[in-house]
Order: structure tokens, then C-alpha cells, then sequence
């Protein structure tokens, strides 16, 4: 599927956390992509052009629109996004990308932090919504509880199914509340067995900034020995 170029508009905007913001954009005719794929975002200010890839966070599944979700930094990509608003125009070019859920595979697990969940947020939808059956499993790292976006959704998809399980996990012991039910620290090796103990059955997907997937690359590569063939990753390059 070779990627379009479609004019279209924001239809709605969400605040994630404190610093990621959710943005839909009305489907036009042709607009299709699948789970886990990105797109070219371009927007428009003060006679100025300004373009980043970034990933879809809605699933197909989901109508009428599509979403992406950017981590608001100080840029002026960020700047111009802040300010946007139902009806504002928004050039998208999609779809792009292989980062894509194996099907075929009985067994998942998924590691990622912070903005990294957009791609994986899709994929898990669209297995959800399609009633797949496979055992999903994702740890999920951010610094603070407020910085955990969709975590709503991922509860509520574990909620529904015992084929969804998301392990929070917050980075440092200081960062962890006394009610906290989730995992403290950076994921690590010793963290993967212990919450999959069956993680040489599954396929792994990395998704993140560079500095985590190369991180969590090493581990998997290194301590964990798993091959190569059962590694998908998606770079945040630009972070
Ligand atoms: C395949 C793919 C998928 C991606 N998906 C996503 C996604 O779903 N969501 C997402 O958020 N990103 C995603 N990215 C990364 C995205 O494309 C950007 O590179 C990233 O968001 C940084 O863009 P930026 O505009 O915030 O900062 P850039 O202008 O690219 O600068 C990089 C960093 O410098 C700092 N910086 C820049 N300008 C200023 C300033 N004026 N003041 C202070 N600090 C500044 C910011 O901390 C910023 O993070 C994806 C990248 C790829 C390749």
C-alpha cells in the first residue's frame, strides 16, 4: 500500500497527560492504514510549513477518523499543534511503515515508555475490537503515574479480556506512591521473566526514542538471547 497525500481537518482534541495531546482528523475517501503504522503530519503557521512523522494512535477499527498524539515539547511543530482546533486544516501523508502486529503469532509482549504507546495503543485496539485471540502483554514504563497515557483504555481492555495484561511500571522507587500496584524501575531482564515467564514463546515489539529502543534492544539481544526474527521495533527518531 503506497502512502497518499489527503488535505483534511481536525475534528477533536484530547489531552492525554500534562504534555501529550491526542488529535483527530476527518477520514477522507481512501484514507486506510493498518494498526501500528505511522503517518507524515503537516501543519501550517505564520506562512510556514512544518512536517513530523508520527504514529497513528487510533485503530482502523475506530470510524470516522483518524488520531495522532504528539508529546508536546518547546518546538514550533509543538507550538503550532498546542494552538490547533476543530476545523483547522491538517495535511496528512499515509499510511507509512511495517511496525505491525504478526498475526500468525499465538503470543505477544510488548515493551515500551512514555510517548512510545501510540503505535502499540492502535495495535492493541484493533486486536481488541477484532476479537483476536492472543495472549497481549505490554510493560509500560513512564517516570510518574500522570504520565501514563492511555492508561484508561489499557485498563479497560485488560478489564474486558484476560488476553490483555499491561504491567505499569514507574522508574525509580521514589516515583512509586505507597498505593502504587505496579512495578518500580526501569524494565529489565529480571522484570521480563518474572511478569513472562513464557517470554521465549512470544514476539517482542520495541517501541520508544532511540535511547530506550536501543536499551531495550540490548537487553532482549544480550541477557534475554532472543532472536532476531521475533524482534519488531519502531524508532521514535527525533527525540
Ligand atoms: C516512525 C516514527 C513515529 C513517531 N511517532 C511519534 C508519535 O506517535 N508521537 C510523538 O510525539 N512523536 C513521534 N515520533 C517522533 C516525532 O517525529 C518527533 O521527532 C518528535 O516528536 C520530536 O519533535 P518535536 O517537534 O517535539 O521536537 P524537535 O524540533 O524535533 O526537537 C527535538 C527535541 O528538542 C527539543 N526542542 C526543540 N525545540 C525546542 C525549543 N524551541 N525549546 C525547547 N526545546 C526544544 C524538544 O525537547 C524536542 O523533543 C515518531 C518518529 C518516527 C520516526
Amino acid at each position: 500500500m503506497g502512502a497518499t497525500v489527503f488535505e483534511t481537518h481536525i475534528t477533536e482534541v484530547h489531552r492525554r497527560t500534562r504534555d501529550v495531546l491526542s488529535f483527530r482528523a476527518a477520514v477522507t475517501e481512501g484514507m486506510n492504514y493498518r494498526a501500528g503504522q505511522f503517518m507524515g503530519v503537516t501543519v501550517r503557521a505564520d506562512g510556514r510549513e512544518l512536517s513530523k512523522y508520527l504514529s497513528f494512535s487510533s485503530a482502523p477499527s475506530e470510524k470516522g477518523y483518524v488520531e495522532f498524539t504528539k508529546k508536546i515539547s518547546g518546538s514550533d511543530f509543538s507550538k503550532v499543534l498546542e494552538r490547533l482546533k476543530p476545523g483547522d486544516g491538517v495535511t496528512l501523508k499515509m499510511p507509512l511503515g511495517s511496525f505491525l502486529l504478526e498475526e500468525a503469532a499465538p503470543k505477544h509482549l510488548f515493551l515500551s515508555g512514555g510517548i512510545g504507546i501510540t503505535p502499540i495503543r492502535s495495535m492493541w485496539k484493533d486486536a481488541f475490537d477484532r476479537r483476536l485471540a492472543l495472549d497481549m502483554m505490554l510493560l509500560y514504563g513512564n517516570r510518574t503515574p500522570e504520565d501514563i497515557a492511555f492508561r484508561d483504555d489499557l485498563e479497560a481492555m485488560m478489564g474486558e479480556s484476560k488476553s490483555f495484561k499491561t504491567v505499569f511500571s514507574l522508574d525509580t522507587a521514589a516515583a512509586c506512591p505507597a498505593s502504587w500496584k505496579g512495578r518500580c524501575g526501569f524494565i529489565n531482564a529480571a522484570m521480563i521473566k518474572e511478569e513472562a515467564p513464557d517470554y521465549l514463546e512470544r514476539v517482542f515489539y520495541v517501541c520508544g526514542p532511540p535511547a530506550m529502543v536501543t536499551h531495550l534492544l540490548s537487553i532482549l539481544q544480550g541477557q534475554l538471547q532472543i532472536p532476531e526474527s521475533r524482534i519488531k521495533r519502531e524508532n521514535f527518531a527525533g527525540y
